[in-house]
């Protein structure tokens, strides 16, 4: 497989450099070439969606939604075939991305539905024989920046309402989910979407992610990533007066209270730390438990911990696979390094497979470090999480809300009071009771608080907000 541009209908092979792509979950095994963009290639990607706009704006909106179910459908008989190359480039277990994929099945009908549904209100005027009434119209060209984690469902969970609400795009997925980008625009492609409508450019994001954000014509920007790329994106959208959304990174807690069920807590615990790697903007890295109920939560965590399965990607068995890159394993390495030198290990997983093959690393929980410390505060995107102990749920929410990010909380409780005080009163986007923190379903909203998030919404509805401007039309019949 080779990576290619798809600009105004056409699939270009951009030739500014290009990059093998090895599996992290075998690196001997190649699994396609990158090939990289240049700056003229994005404000060339940039000119095909300004002039696709102007008549994908106009065109009938369930004409819109029928390529989008079409889109849905070809996804879906092309699932096991996407999960794979997924799974191969990004060491997602293919399990789990094939869940991925057909998130991506059903957010496609979902915003493809939208077509057929209602844009806005009639609200009474001032002014007898005068109908008032809002409708949405579209942003324009949007930039679409995407992260590797989520290789399939987060650019359609951007690309499908923006699409629907009749913008035209110009998208740039992160370099090591080049080759599963342009997997899924040949979906788009063949589903029939006019020229110039959706445009594929890969390529480096200090490069091409940055001449999008600062030289494409735009009238929109949506980024999923790092805290810190996502700040700069605000700052250049804010400069531009372009209206933009970035959801970024997190350092969620599950909060375990003395009552907790562990039955249902350890599992959730388990899940929500260490399926993907940890490589989820909404896992649980920071576990938070009551002492009274410490001892007890460790010993179960350390025996359900030792059954799981670490291995390939493509292994139905592996409950969690390789880190996604050299990159990740390296930053995920140097927290393990310091969990060994500064903290104690609360519980550790073990390897099913040989370590040397690709970049594996055992799920980690560790303790014995203060609230301040490097391992609590940031942000390690890997399958390592802190263990914190409270002596009572105010000391636990309090930690809780200890962090400059905001994404996601999960509180394990069979007390309803705590559980709603602990929703009322957490600094989070995504909160749950008896649920683990990395739940996220498409017809939700979804997104941060705090440092985590513009403080818009993606997904559900709230996707339409975002990706179109409400015009109030007045009219005069007397
Ligand atoms: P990243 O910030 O390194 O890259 C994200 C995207 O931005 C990539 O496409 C990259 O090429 C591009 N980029 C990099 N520099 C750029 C620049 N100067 N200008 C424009 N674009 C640029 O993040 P990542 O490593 O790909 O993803 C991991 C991060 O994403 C984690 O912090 C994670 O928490 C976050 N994330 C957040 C959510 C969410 O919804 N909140 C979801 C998934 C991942």
């Amino acid at each position: 497989m080779e990576s290619s541009n798809w600009i105004n209908g056409e699939w270009i092979v951009p030739t500014a450099g290009e990059m093998v792509v090895h599996s992290p979950s075998d690196v001997k095994q190649e699994v396609g070439v990158i090939h990289l963009s240049s700056v003229k290639d994005v404000l060339e990607a940039g000119r095909a969606a300004r002039n696709a706009l102007s008549v994908w704006a106009s065109m009938i909106p369930s004409g819109r939604g029928d390529i989008l179910f079409k889109a849905a459908a070809l996804l879906e008989e092309q699932a096991d075939d996407v999960a794979r190359l997924a799974s191969m480039e990004m060491g997602k277990p293919i399990s789990e991305m094939k869940g991925e994929v057909i998130r991506g099945v059903n957010l496609l009908k979902y915003y493809a539905a939208e077509g057929v549904r209602a844009v806005g209100d009639v609200i009474p005027a001032s002014q007898d024989k005068v109908l008032q009434y809002t409708k949405r119209a579209p942003l324009g060209v949007v930039g679409i920046i995407t992260p590797w984690n989520f290789p399939v469902a987060i650019p359609i969970w951007k690309i499908a309402p923006a699409l629907i609400c009749g913008n035209t795009v110009v998208w740039k997925p992160a370099e090591v989910a080049s080759l599963s980008a342009t997997r899924v625009t040949r979906v788009f492609a063949e589903a029939g979407l006019p020229a110039g409508v959706l445009n594929l450019v890969v390529g480096q994001g200090s490069l091409v992610g940055n001449a999008l954000i600062e030289q494409v014509d735009l009238d929109g920007i949506s980024f999923t990533g790092s805290t810190k790329t996502g700040m700069h994106v605000a700052s250049i959208a804010a400069k531009r007066n372009i209206k933009y959304q970035t959801e970024m990174g997190g350092k969620n807690a599950a909060v375990i209270l003395d009552d907790a069920d562990l039955t249902v807590t350890v599992p959730a615990v388990l899940s929500g730390a260490f399926r993907s790697a940890g490589q989820k903007c909404t896992a649980t890295s920071r576990i938070i438990v009551e002492k009274s109920i410490e001892g007890a939560f460790r010993d179960k965590l350390r025996d359900e911990l030792a059954k799981i399965y670490v291995g390939s990607a493509l292994d139905p068995k592996s409950y969690l696979g390789p880190v996604a890159s050299q990159a990740q394993y390296e930053t995920v390495c140097s927290y393990v390094d310091l969990a060994h030198k500064e903290a104690q290990v609360a519980a550790e997983g073990e390897l099913q497979v040989d370590p040397q093959r690709g970049y594996y690393v055992a799920p980690l929980v560790v303790e014995g470090v203060d609230a301040q410390h490097r391992l609590v505060q940031e942000e390690i995107f890997g399958p390592v999480a802190v263990l914190l102990e409270a002596h009572d749920f105010e000391e636990a929410l309090s930690q809780c809300n200890d962090t400059v990010y905001g994404l996601s909380a999960s509180v394990f409780t069979r007390d309803i009071r705590r559980g709603m005080r602990f929703l009322d009163e957490t600094q989070a986007g995504m909160v749950r009771i008896n649920l683990e923190s990395a739940g996220v379903e498409y017809q939700a909203p979804f997104g941060g608080m705090k440092s985590s998030s513009s403080h818009s919404r993606e997904q559900g509805q709230a996707a339409l907000d975002f990706y179109s401007q409400t015009k109030t039309c007045a009219v005069y019949f007397g």
